[in-house]
């Protein structure tokens, strides 16, 4: 019998993130795309794309460019991709298909016994199911069980057979599982799993358009790609022993990857696997970018959020995952050089929303101002931001883009160095620098005019005459006058200080106000006082 040779395999270490491209990158499929990224860096091995489109009425137009995007943005490319052919191509299964390199795998394995040709329609599938459906086992499955009562090669002559493959009647090709075999392999997260054949069906391997089913094709992949581990997410686990006995029968088990089935990523209240429902009704992305599907319908990504990707990476790696030390910020060659799939977590890790803001906040703050600029000239500019939405008002982000686009370059890194370590996410730059560009709309004078008094409204009078004697206009030459002159009116400094930053700002927010009033100006500074005290009654 023919059994179809390979060339030795090479011993570096090569790993995959083996996506088909259905619709938007949930954060578990990037953390499993860290998991192996780091992996294959660490042991100066090859990272791979591969695309598993084999499934084409599963196919959505977009989804690959989506992925390669969100890879490019976390700063995890693939040394080899559909964009970057290795010598392991074509990298999409759809193109292997076409090249025939997964029919001769599975006429292999009818040869050896090992899978059959079903000739069942889905009528008689259906019916199947309908007829045998019982209690303790409401949805019947294709196996040792029922195969024998089905339309297959096992169930017909030598004859029959071949009068049904001469007429060309539609058929699928399935592996033939015996029952009662046990399965063992070691898992690099759980150590040794095993599993009985007896609860496994026969599988389609090969469908009735030719192509080949994910699992018939994720082995016969690995072996050409010459992948040496594969880490996935732990919902693939019950496939395992299906790819086992495939390994076994066609290529031999010693050269099989080792796996590791990563834990799942859980709710916030930990009651099972965080879904992309989930982050809607919690008001949390789940996908790393914006993902619009057919409908038109957009869900909100991690980038779109304003996170920054070292910060959305170092929150995956961290999400069932630590150093065995207390820290939590990791670089991604810190990550590189200390990950070990020894310290992953076998249980799964609860999603925490507020928790991943503060990585992203202490990230924002790690980043040097001009990197800081350079990121939000992006965002906004780009339109990532969630425009209005986030500013509150149009005309502030209008004066805002004027900025970034360089009208008052100046201005715009000085109020950047001032609000950046205030910033949980991108967008908040909005917030927290707008009334740098233009006058608040609205001042929250409630804040202020219960404790409001004739002194104060004196102090604040006369402040804005001095004003024409401070000279140069800038914040420590500010403060110094002010609090003389809170002295001098036995005024504690303390009293003034949140009604002039309500007045130059709106509210209670901001960076230090002598800071602010520096940057607005004298002409601006003494515009909003003026009308602030236009608004407040003695
Ligand atoms: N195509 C599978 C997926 O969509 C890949 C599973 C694996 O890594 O084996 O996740």
């Amino acid at each position: 019998m023919e059994v179809l040779s390979l060339p030795p395999m090479s011993k570096k270490v090569r790993l995959r993130f083996a996506p088909s491209p259905t619709g938007g990158l949930h954060l578990g499929g990037v953390r499993t795309v860290l998991y192996n990224y780091l992996f294959a860096r660490r042991h100066g091995g090859d990272f791979i794309l591969r695309i598993e489109d084999t499934d084409q009425s599963r196919y959505v137009a977009g989804a690959e460019e989506y992925i390669l995007d969100c890879l490019k943005w976390c700063g995890l490319e693939p040394d080899e991709s559909p964009n970057r052919p290795g010598a392991y191509g074509p990298y999409r299964q759809s193109e292997r298909k076409a090249e025939g390199l997964y029919e001769k795998y599975a006429a292999q394995l009818i040869q050896q016994g090992h899978a059959y040709y079903a000739f069942d329609t889905p009528q008689e599938l259906e019916e199947m199911r309908a007829k045998y459906k019982t209690a303790e086992n409401p949805s019947p499955q294709y196996n040792h069980v029922l195969r024998g009562k089905m339309k297959n090669s096992l169930t017909m002559t030598p004859e029959e057979l071949q009068q049904q493959l001469a007429a060309g009647t539609p058929h699928v090709i399935r592996i033939k599982i015996n029952p009662g075999e046990d399965i063992r392999f070691t898992d690099l997260i759980r150590g040794e799993v095993h599993f009985s054949t007896s609860g496994v069906d026969d599988k389609v391997l090969l469908k009735a358009d030719g192509m080949p089913t994910y699992h018939l094709a994720v082995v016969v992949d690995d072996r050409l790609m010459e992948i040496t581990h594969a880490f996935r997410g732990e919902e693939w686990l019950p496939s395992a022993p299906v790819h086992i006995l495939l390994w076994r029968y066609l290529f031999g088990e010693e050269h099989m990857p080792q796996w590791a089935h990563l834990p799942l990523i859980l709710k916030p209240d930990g009651n099972g696997k965080l879904s992309k429902r989930d982050g809607d009704r919690l008001g949390f992305p789940v996908f790393a970018m914006n993902w619009t599907d057919a409908n038109g319908e957009t869900t909100k990504g991690f980038r779109e959020m304003g996170f920054l990707p070292e910060a959305f990476i170092n929150l995956l790696a961290v999400l069932g995952w630590n150093d065995g030390s207390e820290q939590e910020l990791f670089t991604l060659e810190e990550l590189t050089e200390k990950f070990s799939l020894d310290r992953v977590h076998k249980g799964g890790a609860k999603f925490d929303f507020d928790k991943a803001k503060w990585f992203n906040h202490e990230w924002i703050k790690r980043l040097p101002v001009a990197a800081y600029r350079d990121r939000v000239k992006d965002f906004f500019i780009t339109g990532l931001a969630i425009n209005g939405e986030a500013a509150g008002a149009e005309k502030a982000m209008a004066e805002l883009k004027n900025a970034i686009s360089g009208s008052n370059e100046a201005k715009f890194e000085k109020a950047l160095e001032l609000v950046k370590d205030r910033c949980t996410l991108l967008t908040d730059f909005v917030q927290q620098s707008s009334f740098f560009f233009v006058a608040p709309t609205q001042i929250d004078t409630v804040a202020v005019q219960p404790k409001w008094t004739a002194a104060k409204q004196t102090f604040f009078a006369e402040l804005l005459r001095q004003f024409t004697f401070i000279s140069p206009w800038e914040a420590p030459i500010l403060e110094k006058e002010f609090k003389e002159m809170a002295a001098a009116a036995e005024i504690k400094p303390g009293d003034l200080l949140l009604p002039l930053r309500v007045m130059l700002v709106g509210g209670k927010f901001g960076p230090g106000v002598f800071d602010i009033a520096a940057l607005l100006g004298q002409k601006e500074t003494e515009h909003r006082i003026k009308h602030a005290l236009s608004l407040l009654k003695v």
